[in-house]
């Protein structure tokens, strides 16, 4: 008699738990131009249901109960959250004044850490649900905003995250004096042989990364079997490998050995990129524009060269069919502008490069998600894929500055913003 009251007990449970999953409310978002980010191309009178931080469904003519959320978006143009594969949230310099070295002795991590909370939360609002904080943080000061994040006492992008630079003697600094030997490690780890490489590698991930950065051709560069290693123990931890370069044999020893990524990558040339496009090396151009450019103390003329040669750049990887990833790399705001206004500067690279506004949107979204590894969660609005969903009220095939205002942020099903 007992054995049947508790399955009886158990019969109703069940029954009441499958009533409440099913007359849960959903949100539903009626989708008048809904971006498939897998051709590049809008589809017009879209539903998209979200539940439980995921897109349940997303169709024409779906079905949904009159109990759910329901958001009109038929005017709009709806896209999966941006995301932005080079960002330093934590740091800001002066404009034309940027002294970097200078700043780890009166910058803390903790103020580094707020700061980069501020832009997080400015990225979030702007449509960036995604980044990859790519290192220059100060004693791993972002990891202290994703823990915030998670917690839920900040808000802001899901952040990919890199740690401390790795880089041959002297990281990116010049000209420190020997009594000042160490004020780099601030920023840097030195790793000058491949075992140094793993070690770093691993000290990073212990400190939350989840991406490996490394830097070469600054101070000295990698040889192959460099970033092999980096590569292998990355590996090892389900992780990737970008590297800063520029270009010549420092870049081939990158591309050759494996890297995921190239950041930056100005100069890279034709036989470069042919080696790119033949290994699935991203590009992750960071394609500053002249106002970026000018920011960092250059006159006019030399600003307009670097302009040009990136915008070069960008039209051969472009013709190639070298995959590309959307990264910003700004560390100096413009003046009157913030930091996302700041980082979208870069779209004039883009425009003057003649690069077609749904391809730019793919590296934003499903490029991006596939250089971070999380093309079948993220970067697209298909069933089973995280609800981060955004959207503008201009068409950004017609011109790709549309998505400078964004009037609609969902992140992992969490309306963040609705205008
Ligand atoms: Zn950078």
């Amino acid at each position: 008699m007992k054995l049947k009251a508790m399955k009886y007990f158990f019969f109703i449970t069940a029954n009441i738990l499958f009533a409440i999953s099913i007359y849960a409310q959903n949100t539903v978002i009626k989708a008048g131009h809904l971006f498939d980010s897998k051709t590049g191309k809008f589809l017009s009178n879209q539903i998209i249901v979200v539940k439980d931080g995921k897109i349940l469904d997303v169709g024409s003519n779906l079905k949904y109960a009159n109990t759910d959320k329901v958001i009109d978006l038929s005017n709009s143009w709806i896209l999966p959250g941006l995301m932005d594969c080079h960002v330093h949230i934590t740091s800001n310099f002066p404009f034309r004044n940027v002294g970097i070295s200078q700043s780890y002795t009166t910058e803390s991590s903790a103020f580094r850490a707020l700061r980069g909370g501020y832009v997080a939360k400015q990225l979030l609002n702007a449509g960036f649900t995604t980044i990859k904080e790519i290192g220059n943080d100060a004693n791993y000061a972002s990891a202290d905003i994703i823990k915030a994040i998670k917690n839920g006492w900040a808000e802001g992008p899901d952040i990919f995250y890199a740690g401390k630079i790795i880089a041959p003697y002297g990281g990116q600094t010049k000209g420190i004096n020997i009594e000042n030997e160490h004020l780099w490690d601030f920023e840097f780890i030195d790793a000058d042989t491949p075992d140094e490489i793993k070690k770093a590698v691993r000290k990073n991930i212990y400190y939350g990364a989840n991406v490996i950065k490394l830097v070469s051709g600054d101070n000295a560069y990698y040889n192959i079997e460099d970033i092999k290693a980096a590569v292998d123990e990355a590996n090892k931890f389900g992780c990737k490998v970008s590297v800063h370069v520029m270009g010549g044999d420092a870049a081939k020893n990158v591309i050759l050995g494996g890297a995921a990524a190239i950041e930056h990558g100005i100069n890279l040339n034709d036989e470069l990129l042919s080696l790119m496009k033949e290994k699935g090396t991203f590009l992750v151009g960071t394609d500053f524009s002249f106002d970026n450019w000018y920011a960092y103390g250059m006159d006019s003329l030399k600003a307009k060269f670097m302009e040009n040669i990136i915008i070069d750049r960008l039209k051969r990887a472009y013709k190639m069919g070298v995959k590309m990833a959307f990264g910003t790399d700004i560390i100096i705001d413009l003046p009157g502008l913030n930091r996302v206004q700041t980082n979208l500067k870069i779209l004039q690279s883009w425009k003057a490069a003649e690069i077609p506004s749904s391809y730019i949107l793919q590296t934003m979204t499903i490029f991006a998600a596939e250089l971070l590894g999380v093309e079948k969660s993220k970067g697209a609005l298909e069933k089973s894929y995280t609800a981060d969903i955004i959207a503008i009220n201009k068409n950004p095939l017609e011109d790709i500055d549309a998505i400078k205002n964004v009037s609609f942020v969902m992140k992992q099903g969490k309306i963040l913003k609705q205008e």
